[in-house]
């Protein structure tokens, strides 16, 4: 039961019990008043008594004169006479004639009596005579008997009467003595009741007010790692970006976010990835309060962190950004497990021209979503020029679906020469936008758009079709290379896909090679090899492309029989300054030799590039010095023009090598 319920019997009981006390006090007053009342009986036997005295005392003094014969005797009966007059007429008043009345024979006596006693005055009158004082004396006599029987019984009815009331007064007494007690004992039950009741009540309150502390933090905190929410950290934004502040001061917000930390996430379980999380709130904290105690660190939920940093003047966001991504980035131990995370972060700060609709956690967020683009561990300053790319990224990313379909991204053509005999060796389909407002687009620009939002795989495939269906026409029936994204690799039904475009374009499965990078291999690389093994098997080749940039892991080569190897241009661009690129570029011969592989250079710019990546024996070349990407129709110009500045160095070119291609 609890202790409202409890209170609740408790109050009904001490009603209860009032309204008894209540009533018992009324009834006791009651009984009190009868007693009292009945305490006046007493002058019943009192008056009793006197009447009994008086006749006695008259009867004396009539015997006494009648031998005395003095004045004083006669004058003393005659008062006495008086007396007892008026004591029966008392008799017949009040209190003494209720007691006659409760005896009709008795009222009955003491009117007889009293026409006895009236009936005397004449023989008072003339007391002088012995004849009158002898009736006196008789008629006393007779009367004093009656005086006595009511006398004596009003004395008896007193004395029981007033033993009664003094019986009833006295329980009354012992009653109202209880009656006391009990009140006492129920007061300090109640007392003692309202106490506790004060006590379970301050309790509650405590109880209450603890929760809706908890409640009230819980609201404005994050439960895990105990940091601000978001909702605490805008109401603190708002109050810091108020018109008190000075024009020199600027707040700088940090959208923090972390890189790899989903890693830990799956790898260690949930609970390491709590511990960690918990770990950078205190390093955040404390590596921004290092610059300003006042500066707010707050998880707005995952791996997003969100510092607010004052920035005096002079002081410098990027500076402070990068000591937090430092702090964050320390080694860390997650039970016995050692463990690493890296921090992007986006910088955007107020300014005093700032529209004070300014959204500044956007502008962080936005800053943050470009660092986190341009890989792991950046700082991006949110600015201007920020702005427009992210509004261009956005515009770009909004028309791309419709572009795909409406055909507005198509491919362009870049030969490959090959370099030993300077004969057309194959073409690279390059995706291309020519976007209706934005102009011609780079796809250096919309290929990572598509990837992010997963449009690539759709545009992949349409490049594809394209450039399976231009190959045809293609002169010597020369390959066409088409370049796959990760997704397009991790798509299950990549070789399906493959195999149908073929099928349905009609080009031969071993004139089409597609080009991977490195990165494809880092997701899930077992996938990916069966896939491309799975290519092979139906004629297709496959290049790996931009080799020597990403991870260059030599693993890749082990597990996968590459039909070509694509030498990045950077070695290329390089290689006529730089001895290590051309060692490089050996080494990579040598290895794809051994791994039975084709070496493509790309970027091969000028003549002098050309002789050295052929004086180590690359196998192809592609790049301006041959021809830039163009469209299919322009691609048999192209290829003219190439062999006729081929014809320079290695004689002339047989003109059956080149077939113009006619636009279908
Ligand atoms: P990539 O596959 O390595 O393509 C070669 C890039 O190098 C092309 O840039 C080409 O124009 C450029 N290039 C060729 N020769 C030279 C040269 O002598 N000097 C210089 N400086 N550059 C040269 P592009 O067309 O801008 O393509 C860039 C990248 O975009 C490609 O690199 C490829 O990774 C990607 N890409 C293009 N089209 C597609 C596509 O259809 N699908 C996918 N997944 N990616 C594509
Ligand atoms: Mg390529
Ligand atoms: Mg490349």
């Amino acid at each position: 039961m609890g202790w409202i319920t409890r209170f609740r019997y408790l109050a009904g009981g001490t009603l209860i019990f009032l309204t008894v006390v209540a009533a018992s006090h009324f009834w006791s007053l009651e009984v009190s008043k009868n007693a009292a009342e009945r305490s006046l009986r007493l002058d019943l036997s009192w008056i009793g008594m006197h009447g009994r005295l008086e006749a006695t005392t008259l009867e004396k003094y009539v015997a006494r004169y009648a031998v005395s014969g003095t004045t004083q005797d006669r004058e003393n009966a005659r008062l006495y006479y008086q007396i007892l007059q008026g004591r029966l007429d008392m008799w017949d008043r009040g209190v003494f004639k209720k007691f006659l009345d409760s005896r009709p024979d008795r009222a009955a006596q003491l009117a007889q009596l009293k026409r006895r006693i009236d009936g005397l005055s004449n023989y008072f009158a003339s007391l002088e005579d012995p004849a009158a004082q002898r009736h006196i004396l008789a008629e006393l006599q007779t009367a004093r008997a009656a005086i006595d029987g009511i006398g004596g019984d009003a004395h008896t009815a007193g004395v029981i009467e007033s033993s009664r009331a003094y019986q009833d007064l006295r329980q009354n007494q012992r009653n109202q003595n209880l009656i006391f007690v009990l009140v006492l004992a129920v007061g300090s039950g109640l007392l003692a009741a309202i106490f506790f009741q004060n006590r379970s009540l301050q309790r509650a309150h405590r109880t209450a007010r603890a929760i809706a502390e908890r409640n009230g933090f819980l609201a404005r905190h994050d439960a895990l790692t105990k940091l601000p929410n978001r909702r605490a950290f805008v109401a603190s934004m708002k109050a810091m970006r108020g018109p008190a502040r000075s024009e020199e001061d600027h707040i700088g917000i940090l959208a923090i976010d972390l890189d790899g930390f989903k890693a830990v996430n799956d790898t260690l379980g949930h609970t390491a990835g709590d511990e960690l999380l918990k770990i950078v709130a205190d390093r955040l904290l404390r590596a921004a309060r290092k610059f300003d105690k006042n500066n707010i660190v707050s998880r707005f939920g995952g791996d997003e962190f969100v510092a607010l940093v004052n920035l005096p003047e002079g002081s410098c966001p990027v500076v402070i950004a990068e000591d937090i991504r430092r702090a964050v980035e320390e080694p860390v131990q997650l039970g016995k497990v050692p463990a690493s995370v890296a921090a992007s972060i986006g910088i955007a700060v107020s300014d005093i021209t700032d529209d004070p609709d300014r959204n500044l956690i956007l502008d962080a967020d936005l800053a943050l979503s470009v660092a986190k683009s341009r890989g792991k561990g950046q700082v991006v300053h949110f600015d201007r020029a920020l702005r427009n790319e992210i509004e261009r990224q956005r515009h770009i990313e909004r028309d791309l679906v419709t572009a795909i379909n409406a055909g507005q991204i198509f491919a362009n053509y870049q030969i490959q020469v090959d370099l030993a005999t300077g004969r057309l060796s194959g073409a690279e389909a390059l995706a291309r936008w020519r976007h209706p407002t934005l102009g011609d687009i780079s796809p250096v620009e919309f290929i990572p758009i598509a990837e992010s939002t997963g449009d690539i795989v759709e545009l992949g495939y349409s490049i594809l079709r394209q450039a399976c269906r231009d190959a045809l026409l293609f002169p010597d029936d020369i390959p066409v290379s088409v370049n796959l994204s990760v997704a397009q690799t991790m798509d299950d039904k990549l070789v399906s896909t493959v195999a149908t475009i073929l099928g349905e374009t009609g080009l031969p499965a071993s004139r089409l090679k597609l080009e991977v990078t490195e990165s494809v291999l880092m997701h899930d690389a077992e996938r990916v090899v069966v896939a491309l093994h799975e290519l092979q098997s139906i004629g297709v080749s496959i290049a790996l492309d931009d080799f020597g940039t990403g991870y260059s892991s030599l693993a890749y080569l082990r597990n996968f029989r590459w039909n070509e190897l694509k030498i990045d241009r950077s070695f290329v661009r390089s290689v006529l300054d730089e001895p290590l690129d051309l060692i490089i570029i050996r080494a990579v011969r040598m290895l794809a030799e051994e791994i039975g592989a084709k070496v493509i250079v790309e970027g091969v710019e000028t003549v002098e590039q050309e002789r050295i990546l052929k004086a180590v024996h690359c196998d192809i070349g592609q790049g301006f010095l041959y021809g830039r990407p163009v469209s299919a129709e322009d691609l048999p110009t192209t290829i003219l023009r190439a062999h006729a500045s081929a014809s320079l160095e290695y004689g002339p070119a047989p003109d059956s090598n080149v077939k113009l291609a006619r636009r279908h």
